[in-house]
């Protein structure tokens, strides 16, 4: 710290606590919050640190070993400055102009909403000091995450700017204080990482929406079709059927559907890359944001599977199953007479079990490759294999065994309630579309791939 600004600066801890002199220093406008969890880390990991406040000698608690100065004398310690205040309060700025000249800003600042401001923080921040060289960083770390230091879903500090050395300063801090750092370029990043903070769960929307849209068809279509049906046209209440049957025919069928979405866009985007002759030009937007929430899709997806195989294994528990058992062995006994075993009702069951148990178990491995620690093990062939391959025979797994669960029912008058057909006929729909296009492209691909051949 330089002779001229001593007067002006207070160490509220004791000398001894403070800094040797080789310390490289650095400077944190703001006391507030991020300020001062910032700082806490930064004396940790060995800076010298200086705080600039508008109230030196009141300002709230900070961490000990650190001096808190005026703006002017702080900034005059260091090249280096950290902008812990709201943009609201940036004007302030603007009169530390000569002082800031030349030195690296960190803007740290959200905003409470999107588009707020027709430029971003940072880009205002140069526009108010342009002597100086604004570095956007740190605005995705809460104070809470700094003040803990970096977990899984907090290691990475973003940052953008315009000058190589500043950014190259801000990055060797981030590395020091146990941070991994992402650059994004140039200021004009800067809107991008104030949004960051703004997202909540962005990739998880579209599916989200899809699965409740989809439950909810899918609940109120059952409803109507089991337990209303039976109510209006035959009397008999059946309504505990909505706890346990009808949630067992709507999470498969849900999952059946949004595992199919996960591969229709695939399917899409080959019939464009036909339609146009090549694969080098972009998919429509809508096609590329489908795209990215397939692993999220997939997930939810195998969720409801996963419920759906819960809720099969407990079908012998429930009272109402035990009930019709007891009754159907009962009515054998009373009349003497014991029903014949069905061997093709045996293959059938047994069929739809089965082909259900691979499908759900290949479900599974899906499920479990696409987790960050086991894909970042496998090699992109592999990875696709699994993703492509068998997520394809997945599907086929699970569309046979839906098939199987109907087998002939859809010939019987009686299984279409108000003229409405069951609703594993509606979730069978998309699912089938898909493996037929599939293997229309996959002959498409072969062919050209014969035709190729014979002409070399
Ligand atoms: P805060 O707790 O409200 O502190 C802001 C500090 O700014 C105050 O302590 C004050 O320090 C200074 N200040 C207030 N009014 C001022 C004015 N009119 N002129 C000059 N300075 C003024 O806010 P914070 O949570 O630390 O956030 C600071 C910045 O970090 C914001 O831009 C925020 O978006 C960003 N941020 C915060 C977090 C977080 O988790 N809190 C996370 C990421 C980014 P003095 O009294 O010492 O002057």
């Amino acid at each position: 710290m330089s002779e001229e600004v001593k007067p002006e600066s207070v160490s509220l801890y004791p000398a001894s606590a403070a800094a040797t002199p080789e310390q490289e220093v650095v400077c944190i406008f703001g006391t507030g919050d991020l300020g001062r969890s910032l700082g806490q880390r930064l004396l940790q990991s060995g800076y010298r640190l200086v705080y600039g406040s508008r109230k030196p000698h009141s300002c709230g608690p900070i961490p000990p070993g650190a001096q808190v100065m005026s703006h002017e004398a702080a900034a005059q310690s260091t090249s280096l400055v950290f902008v812990c205040v709201h943009r609201e309060h940036y004007d302030f700025l603007e009169t530390l102009a000569p002082q800031l000249n030349g030195k690296f800003l960190v803007d740290v600042s959200n905003n409470l909403e999107k588009n707020m401001y027709p430029e971003a923080n940072a880009e205002y921040l140069q526009r108010l000091i342009p002597g100086a060289h604004v570095v956007k960083a740190f605005n995705t770390l809460s104070a809470w995450a700094l003040q803990n230091g970096p977990s899984d879903a907090n290691r990475q500090v973003y940052l953008c700017g315009n000058n190589p050395e500043a950014k190259q300063a801000v990055a060797v801090i981030s590395t020091k204080l146990g941070f991994t750092v992402q650059d994004r370029g140039s200021l004009s990043a800067a809107r991008e990482l104030e949004d960051f903070p703004l997202q909540l769960f962005p990739e998880w929307r579209l599916p989200m929406r899809l699965t409740v849209g989809l439950t909810a068809f899918f609940f109120f279509y059952l409803l109507t079709r089991d337990v209303i049906y039976a109510y209006v046209n035959e009397g008999r209440d059946i309504s505990f059927r909505i706890m346990m049957s009808l949630a067992n025919k709507v999470f498969p069928s849900v999952s059946l559907i949004l595992l199919s979405l996960c591969y229709l866009p695939g399917v899409i985007a080959g019939f464009f890359q036909l339609y146009r002759g090549t694969k080098y030009k972009r998919f429509p937007d809508w096609l590329d944001r489908w795209m990215l929430c397939r692993k999220q899709l997939g997930l939810i997806a195998l969720a409801l599977a996963s419920l759906h195989v819960l809720y099969t294994l407990i079908i012998p528990i429930r009272y109402y199953v035990r009930f019709r058992l007891a009754g159907s062995t009962i009515s054998q006994i009373k009349n003497n007479k014991t029903s014949s075993f069905d061997t093709t009702m045996a293959w059938r069951t047994d069929s739809y079990y089965s082909i259900g148990a691979l499908g759900f178990g290949l479900y599974l491995l899906l499920g479990i490759s696409s987790l960050p620690s086991v894909s970042n093990a496998l090699s992109w062939r592999e990875f696709s294999f699994i993703q492509s391959k068998l997520g394809y025979l997945t599907l086929f797994f699970c569309t046979f065994h839906t098939y199987l669960y109907g087998w002939d029912r859809f010939l019987y008058v009686s299984q279409y309630k108000w003229y409405s057909p069951p609703g594993y006929m509606l979730c069978l729909v998309v699912p089938s579309l898909v493996l037929v296009f599939k293997l229309l492209l996959h002959a498409h691909t072969h062919t050209q791939k014969n035709n190729t051949f014979k002409l070399m």
